[in-house]
């Protein structure tokens, strides 16, 4: 039995069905990303359990108990939105001292919760602030603070990162696992962004229209993609049409079914490889048509034929190629993923 279980949960809001027979447990102390597009459902599943939302079939499990019924106040879980929803006209401490006060927690026993709080998420000095003279990600910082102070059963977080800036994410990103691995907290994440996902994760729980389409850790979900729709979601995959991919290597492809590369698993080199570095591999012939540094790797379009293809080489300025220029691509036959084409379940 898993801490938190989810037994097919329908939820519709009239004809719309939001959330088609969802099922999965996670585990005490993971955490756990729901990733997906937006529209998903991923908020009506943290709403569900919560019990800001009742479930329109189904069950919900906490900690063994049934809690489909049980009611929002009763259940004892944290959350934390996009929006920020500090209380405007209180100051940084009130704000976390909020829930302790209303679950009439004795003064002392407060101030030394609220003061851990604010040293965990880093926000000593800002206890007299009020949210308008606090950036964005102190905000979110005090929203965070807010909701472990009353130690959840569990933490719900959704999208609280996303109208955070790039470089600022990143340390949240790192700041709110520690805090969460720290405290053994029991975390769901919502995100529609994969490389926050990965990172983040025990677990990922990808969403498509209402239902799961693949779950696993994030290596697993990385590495093999389960449909076309996955692949498309996270690393970057080329896709190939089964045409394309045969014509391109003259190898056979199973009706239904795409080809998915990953751009970092294809090595590109100025003449064809030796029968020994070709062990193994597809190698085709193409021209290099572009070039995007991303961080440490440069990421080259190449031109095979009919398709363009992403190849992701190390940014070695002795070992670069220029438009035009003839390369050999060597695809290795194993990280050429044959999955079925579309999602694994079109919604119903
Ligand atoms: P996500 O968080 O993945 O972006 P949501 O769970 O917010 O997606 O929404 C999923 C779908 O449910 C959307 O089509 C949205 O319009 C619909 N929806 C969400 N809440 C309500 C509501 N209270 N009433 C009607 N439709 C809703
Ligand atoms: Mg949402």
């Amino acid at each position: 039995m898993s801490y938190i279980e989810f037994h097919d949960v329908v939820k519709r809001f009239g004809d719309n069905t939001v959330l088609d027979h969802i099922s999965f447990g996670i585990e005490k102390g993971d955490l756990v990303t729901l990733l997906g597009p937006s529209g998903c459902g991923k908020s009506t599943l943290l709403r569900c359990l919560s019990g800001l939302e009742q479930v329109s079939e189904g069950r919900i499990m906490l900690d063994g108990a049934d809690i489909t019924e049980v009611p929002a106040s009763k259940r004892n879980i944290g959350m934390v939105f996009q929006q920020y929803s500090l209380f405007p006209n209180m100051t940084v401490e009130r704000n976390i001292a909020f829930g302790l006060k209303m679950q009439k927690v004795a003064q002392d026993v407060i101030d030394r919760k609220v003061r851990e709080a604010i040293d965990m998420v880093e926000l000593t000095g800002k206890e007299k602030a009020y949210p308008a003279n606090l950036s964005g990600g102190q905000q979110q910082r005090a929203a965070l603070a807010r909701s472990i102070v009353t130690e959840p059963a569990v933490l719900l977080l959704d999208e609280p990162l996303s109208a955070i800036d790039a470089k600022l994410r990143k340390s949240l990103q790192a700041r709110i696992r520690e805090i969460q691995q720290e405290l053994g907290l029991t975390t769901i994440f919502v995100t529609h962004d994969q490389d926050e996902a990965m990172v983040m994760s025990d677990v990922i729980q990808l969403f498509h229209a209402g239902r799961i389409e693949q779950a696993g850790s994030p290596v697993e979900v990385y590495t093999k993609p389960v449909s076309e729709f996955a692949a498309s979601f996270i690393g970057s995959y080329n896709q190939l049409s089964r045409d394309e991919f045969q014509t391109m290597t003259g190898a056979d492809v199973p009706a239904g079914h795409v080809v998915a590369v990953r751009p970092e698993t294809i090595g590109i080199t100025p003449d064809a490889p030796t029968p020994a570095d070709a062990a193994g591999c597809h190698v085709v012939h193409g021209t290099v048509v572009g070039s995007t540094p991303r961080g440490n790797v440069l990421r080259y379009t190449v031109r095979v034929g009919a398709v363009t293809l992403r190849v992701d080489a190390l940014f070695r300025s002795f070992h670069m190629f220029d438009p035009g220029q003839d390369v050999y691509l060597s695809i290795p036959k194993h990280d050429c993923l044959n999955i079925p084409e579309g999602a694994l379940r079109s919604a119903a």
